[in-house]
């Protein structure tokens, strides 16, 4: 059969390598000039620095079969990820953990009496916590709430969290020991020669032409036998039921010698600080040594037209609007919805690339069956 496939991140890279694999041939288009997607990485000209385009990208994992599937396509250097922030003129580490409740609290606390001291501190009059900041002081009161909670989750989200769903915490985001790690995850690793080589590799198949800076040409996707859209739900369908709503980012590149955050990612809680963190990205790469160093400050707002769109929003309006265009989808014939835009959820890369290769295998058997590709193999 002949497929096109619309985006060249981890889902189109993924989904037409397996379907080129099992004979296909696949036609592969990007609006933009390189492969990859929001992971796309590049080397800074000047300071030799792994740049993530997009922002701090940290592979991480418990899935084996994910993590097997990316090393076939380039080293993986083990990375541990550590996050610090800093609020009213203080220093934390992050996850808020053992340490930066006792910093906090002017305590030497251990697991057992912090666990019974946070409880004291939570609200419990608050019985239906009624939206996220409810939700938070809840679980564990005023003090680390406003500290760590309140402003970097207000400026995220450009909404007071008395406007966000409590569902978006849902269980208590503390940690009784001092560990600092910031995933859990078993495998935990970034690409030695980053993201894009890795994407590259997995588009290197004989049955894969790739054109970039090349749309998906809609009005001509009669030449394909299927479609597999990775890009915006919404922009499948001309935006017709009204747009879905993301959130944007502007990055800020500030340059330095040596070292100068002294860590990869350094939050920001206070309100009055307009940025919600800095990246330092030679620290993703703690195997290379450069002199020069390059930072981005995020800015986090919504998106407007031309805005690359980063986080979906999911509040409850958007929730409404995406319903209209999920059933759509459904009744569109031809096509399969996949990716973090083509399902408008936040997805890391790999579940990713979990969604790509269970999506391949749903199409490769439907194949054999002879029934027809369904619009989704996950529940968007
Ligand atoms: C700031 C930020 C930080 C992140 N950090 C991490 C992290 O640390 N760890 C982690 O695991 N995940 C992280 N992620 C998530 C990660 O970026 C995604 O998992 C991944 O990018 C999803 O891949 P995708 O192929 O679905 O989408 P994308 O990477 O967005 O690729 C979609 C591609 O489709 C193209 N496209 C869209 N419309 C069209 C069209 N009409 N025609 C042709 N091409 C089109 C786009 O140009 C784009 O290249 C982060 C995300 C963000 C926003």
């Amino acid at each position: 059969m002949r497929f096109g496939i619309a985006g060249a991140g981890f889902s189109g890279a993924v989904i037409a390598r397996e379907l080129a694999e099992a004979g296909h041939e696949v036609h592969v288009f990007d609006t933009r000039d390189h492969v990859a997607g929001n992971c796309h990485t590049e080397r800074d000209p000047e300071t030799g620095v792994m740049i993530h385009r997009y922002g701090p990208h940290i592979f991480h994992t418990g899935n084996e079969r994910v993590w097997s599937y990316i090393n076939r396509f380039g080293r993986m250097m083990p990375y541990n990820h550590r996050v610090r922030t800093t609020v009213g003129g203080r220093t934390y580490l992050l996850p808020v953990n053992l340490l930066t409740i006792n910093q906090l609290f002017g305590t030497a606390l251990r697991p057992d009496e912090a666990r019974a001291f946070i409880d004291e501190q939570a609200d419990h009059t608050i019985e239906e916590p009624a939206n996220f900041e409810e939700q938070a002081l809840k679980f564990m009161g005023r003090k680390l709430y406003d500290a760590f909670f309140h402003g970097y989750t207000r400026k995220q989200w450009g909404l007071p969290p008395t406007q966000i769903p409590a569902s978006v915490l849902k269980r208590l985001p503390l940690r009784f020991s001092y560990e600092d790690s910031y995933f859990n995850h078993p495998y935990q690793a970034i690409p030695k020669d980053g993201y894009t080589a890795i994407v590259e590799g997995i588009l290197d198949h004989p049955g894969i032409e790739v054109r970039l800076g090349t749309p998906f040409p809609l009005g001509e996707r009669s030449r394909f036998d299927h479609s597999i859209w990775t890009g915006q739900l919404d922009a499948w369908f001309g935006h017709e039921f009204g747009h879905l709503r993301y959130r944007t980012l502007d990055f800020e590149e500030i340059r330095a010698k040596g070292d100068y955050l002294g860590c990869p990612v350094m939050n920001f809680g206070d309100i009055d600080v307009p940025y919600t963190r800095i990246a330092e990205h030679k620290h993703f790469a703690p195997w290379e040594e450069h002199e020069g160093t390059v930072c981005f400050r995020e800015y986090s707002r919504l998106a407007e037209e031309g805005d690359i769109p980063y986080y979906p929003i999911r509040m409850t309006t958007d929730k409404t609007l995406l319903t209209r265009y999920l059933d759509a989808a459904r009744e569109e014939p031809d096509v399969t919805f996949v990716g973090r835009l083509g399902t408008y959820r936040y997805l890391d890369m790999d579940v990713t690339i979990a969604e790509a290769l269970t999506a391949a295998d749903g199409i490769l058997e439907a194949i054999d069956r002879s029934e027809p590709i369904a619009p989704f193999f996950v529940d968007a």
